[in-house]
Formats: C-alpha cells, structure tokens, sequence
C-alpha cells in the first residue's frame, strides 16, 4: 500500500482517533528523580484473587523503588476483559493496605501518569496503533479462528514455529480494496505487528537477576489490538512503561519467552527499553520433585491463608525478604532492634532458580517477629484478628486486658525472649488457661494421666505470698520442699535418691499441671502471680474433685 492508502487505512480504522504520539509524549514528560531512583510498578490484572506470588511482585516492587527515592506505582492491567472478576481490583487494593506495600501513585491514589488502569487508556494505545497503520507497520488482519487454528496444526506437525508469520501472514499485503471489502462485509479483525524478526538471530536480554540471557528473535506478527479494541498486555505494558516512565520492570520469569516480543515491540515504536528483572518462582518439594506452588495443592499460595491463619503481614514480608535476598535471614537474626527496610536489597542477592517455600523457615520467621514485640503490641495487633475470627475470645480479650498482657509479657524482655507465638491463633492456644472461662472443663487435664496428691499442694498455698519476689519464692518453695521430705535441689536428689519423695522441680512440675492443665508453660512464678492465690486454691480444688 501506498502512503496515502495507509493513511486513508488508519482513518477507515480507528476514525475517532485525533491525536498523535507526539501529543500524547507531551502529557508524560519526565520524571524528575534523582540519578539512580528507580521507578517499579505492580501491574496485576483484576482476575481473581492475590495469591504470594502476587505480593512478592508488589514487594519487590515497594522495596526497590523505596530504597532508591523512587516511585512505585500500581497500573490495573485489565485488557482481557473477559477473565475480569468483580471486586478484584479492591482485593488488591486491600492486601496493599494490610501489608503495607503502599504505591506512591497508580490506580489506587491518583498521580499525573494516569489513568492507571488500562482499559481507561484504549484511544491511548489506539493513538500509537494508527500511527503504526500509517507507517505500514502494522496491519489489519481478518483471518478467522478455524484458518488460525488449520494453520496451526500443520505448524505442530511440521515442527514449526507456531503462529502468523512470513508465509502465514497472509494479511500482511492485503490491497486496500481488499481491506475495504473486509470492513464492508462486517467481518471482524484485529491488527497485527508487522514483524521484521529474522529466525536465524538472536537477541540478548540483560536480566538484573539472571545475568545475559540470549533468546530467538521474535517473528510473529504479534496482535497488538484485539476486536474489541483492547491491546493486548504486550502492546499496552510497553507503551505504559514508555508513557509512565518506568525504569525497571520486575516481573515473574514466565515473562522471559516473551521479552523478545516486547522488545521488538519498543523498537518498532522507538521507545527504549526499561531494564528488566526476572525472578524466580516459589516452589515445593513434593516425592522428591520441585513444582511450582499451585493454586489447587497449597494453601499458602493464597494470601487470605496468612490472614486467617493469623499470620502477620509484617511476618509474611519478613519471609518474603528472606526469600528474595538470601543473605537477609542472618542480617535479619544478628540485627533485632531494625526494619527490613534497613536492609540494603540487591537484584544480584535474588535467587536465579525456583525458591523454595519453607513452611518451617516462616514459621521460625513469625516466632522471631513476634518475638521482638512487646506484650501490649502483641495484645494490640490480635485484637483485630480475633474480632473477625473468634469473638468468645476477643470478649474475654476486651475484659482481661491486664492478665493476657502481663501473661505474654513473661520472658518476653530478656536477652532470649520467648518463642512460643507465631500466629495470632497461638496466643488463644498458649494463653487459654489464664482465663477461667476456657480454663474450667471436663478436657482440661487431659494432655496427660497423672495422679497427683493435691494436700501438698494445698499445703504449699498457706506460705504462699503473691507478693514475694522471685527470690523469695524460691527460697521459700526450697524450705517448703525439704519440709515435706524433698531435695531442694535436683543435684541432692540424684546424689541421694532413695532419701526422698522427690525434689523441687516435682512440686512445681505438678502444680504447674494443676493449675495450668499443661506440662509446659512460661515461668511459672509470674503464672501464679497472674492468677493470684484465690484462682490457685480454686483449681486444686478443681483438680481433685
Ligand atoms: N498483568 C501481568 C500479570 O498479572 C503483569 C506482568 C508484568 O508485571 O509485566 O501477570
């Protein structure tokens, strides 16, 4: 075709369509940033729920933009409008919030790149699309699903390349009378690249994470705008990364086989590239075999798993950062009083191949996290969790404030805190026999068969002095003991072992499991001072009925 049939093409196609890429270039000048910022987006498409994949691509994003003064932004990347579902995009908007991977612009907030979902942006892709028309760069291209899918079969028998390309594109060089007819007939279409790929060469990608990466060029005459009018998300990410300036595309390594398109597409444009980079999937050993983690076998691939697990988002990015920077964890270990983002992150730190998700490394993370909290933060941050999960026991949480924080405060401010929390979930678990309301049940002694011989411990109630230091406890419980014909210390009981009853720890072994129905529990001076000596007589009483 001619110039002037290309022209009068590009009319006949996209009529409404006024401006130029020149005018649209003037709307998204620069950004002005210091050398070196980075500006990241998050681009999920609306289609369904978040799931860890999804967060880490938005974390990642957060991180490096945040760490270089830059800007992270989040464009709705909703072209395919038909796998859109319906309150997805405020499921992202809602993780972002909770785990807060806050974008300093995007579709959630404003900012003067926008809009930053795409199907706001059609006549913007379709400024560039006629343009392409005019220059004979792209094409209109009307063969219907059958001719698509004839040509494909003879492709995989042939052990072709699939896809409409040199001698399959048969549209490529379609008169204009051609065209017209086409157009007359009603009959539908999409436009296509021209591509000026050659089989035979090769292209290199500088992966940030992966290092150089060589990749066939691309040949296929690429769709770039579907029959509705939509790009495809080749098309539309290239020209918003263009528009909005983005310097650094992060992105799931499936991404990989395509960036010869993309960057066939930018050069055609004339656009240069953003750097890009690759990361690896999370993955699970399953028989011996790494697969990738699955929507239908794991749970945790979900993000609503953490929260109705209990799971923080502070601990979940935590977990995140170990597996994105594999020097983190010890950094994170050896640091106790910093914020991960005090961590310097680096693309070349990132794992190459699939990383593992380690059940255990996220919960070890979560008992770390929770940890370094203080009992009233502890307290604080649970609240809302058991509003929505368990309200018996955000009641008995409302009313009995002071005991669950003095409880989880025990042993939480030395030098090695206590690690018996790693979900909101455990605190109920851990806590449950300091309130009465859960303590007193048929079940309660039932975590082991022991017959123990409550007069001594009622016994040990009449010296025992809610006030007394932890010293003087001791010193008491010591002289207590070897009243009633036990060692005061295990050392003396093995030494003379015939000589008595038992030794100290038995006393407190057994009262710890009278009153507390567990063998376990946090230092059981602060339990009894929590629960005072009324509660204390109350439950060996309890325990021998
Ligand atoms: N919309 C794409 C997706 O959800 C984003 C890919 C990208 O970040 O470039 O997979």
């Amino acid at each position: 075709m001619s110039l002037e049939e290309r022209n009068y093409l590009a009319e006949l196609i996209l009529p409404n369509i006024k401006e130029t890429p020149d005018d649209i270039e003037k709307r998204y000048p620069e950004r002005t940033l210091k050398e070196g910022a980075k500006v990241t987006r998050f681009g999920p498409s609306p289609t369904g729920f978040m799931h860890i994949g999804n967060l880490e691509s938005a974390f990642l994003d957060y991180i490096f933009a945040i760490q270089s003064n830059g800007v992270f932004y989040v464009r709705l990347e909703d072209t395919d409008q038909e796998r859109l579902v319906e309150n997805a995009s405020e499921l992202i908007k809602e993780t972002l919030t909770d785990y807060k991977i806050m974008p300093s612009e995007g579709a959630f907030s404003s900012g003067k790149y926008g809009p930053y979902v795409q199907s706001l942006r059609k006549e913007i892709y379709q400024v560039y699309i006629k343009d392409l028309i005019k220059k004979g760069l792209a094409y209109p291209c009307f063969m219907s699903k059958e001719e698509l899918q004839e040509i494909r079969e003879g492709q995989e028998l042939r052990k072709e390349a699939i896809g409409v390309y040199g001698y399959y594109a048969t549209d490529r060089d379609l008169s204009l009378e051609e065209v017209k007819k086409h157009l007359e007939n009603g009959d539908s279409y999409v436009i296509r690249i021209k591509s000026p790929g050659d089989m035979s060469k090769q292209i290199v990608l500088h992966d940030l994470i992966k290092g150089d990466i060589t990749l066939p060029e691309n040949i296929i005459d690429e769709v770039i705008m579907k029959k509705d009018g939509l790009p495809t998300y080749h098309f539309a990410h290239v020209i918003d990364d263009h528009l909005m300036h983005t310097t650094t595309v992060i992105r799931g390594d499936e991404w990989v086989p395509s960036y010869p398109k993309h960057l066939q597409l930018a050069q055609i444009l004339g656009f240069k590239m953003p750097k890009y980079a690759h990361y690896a999937p999370l993955t699970k050993k399953e028989n011996g075999n790494i697969r990738k983690l699955s929507k239908r076998k794991d749970p945790e691939f979900s993000v609503s798993f953490y929260k109705e697990e209990g799971i923080p988002p502070e601990a979940v990015k935590l977990f995140l950062a170990t597996i994105i920077n594999t020097n983190f964890e010890e950094w994170y270990l050896q640091n106790s009083d910093k914020s991960y983002l005090d961590f310097k992150f680096s693309f070349k730190k990132m794992p190459t191949g699939g990383t593992l998700f380690d059940t255990d490394k996220l919960n070890n993370i979560c008992r770390t996290y929770f940890s370094r909290l203080s009992a009233l933060e502890i307290y604080n941050q649970s609240l809302e969790y058991y509003k929505n999960h368990d309200n018996v026991f955000y009641e008995l949480m409302l009313s009995n404030k002071n005991i669950l924080v003095s409880f989880l405060d025990i042993e939480r401010n030395g030098k090695r805190p206590r690690k018996d929390i790693a979900t909101y979930k455990d605190i109920k678990k851990e806590s449950s026999y300091m309130f009465s309301e859960l303590f007193y049940n048929k079940n309660t002694y039932d975590c082991v068969e022991k017959n123990i011989n409550c007069t001594i411990l009622l016994n040990y109630l009449e010296i025992y002095n809610e006030n007394d230091t932890q010293d003087e406890w001791y010193l008491k419980m010591q002289k207590f003991a070897e009243k009633n014909n036990y060692a005061s210390t295990v050392k003396e009981y093995k030494e003379n072992q015939t000589k008595y009853e038992g030794h100290i720890g038995t006393i407190c072994e057994n009262l710890r499991h009278v009153i507390t129905g567990r063998l376990q529990t946090p230092n059981l001076y602060d339990i009894l001072k929590i629960l005072g000596k009324e509660e204390l007589k109350k439950r060996i009483e309890f325990y021998q009925k």
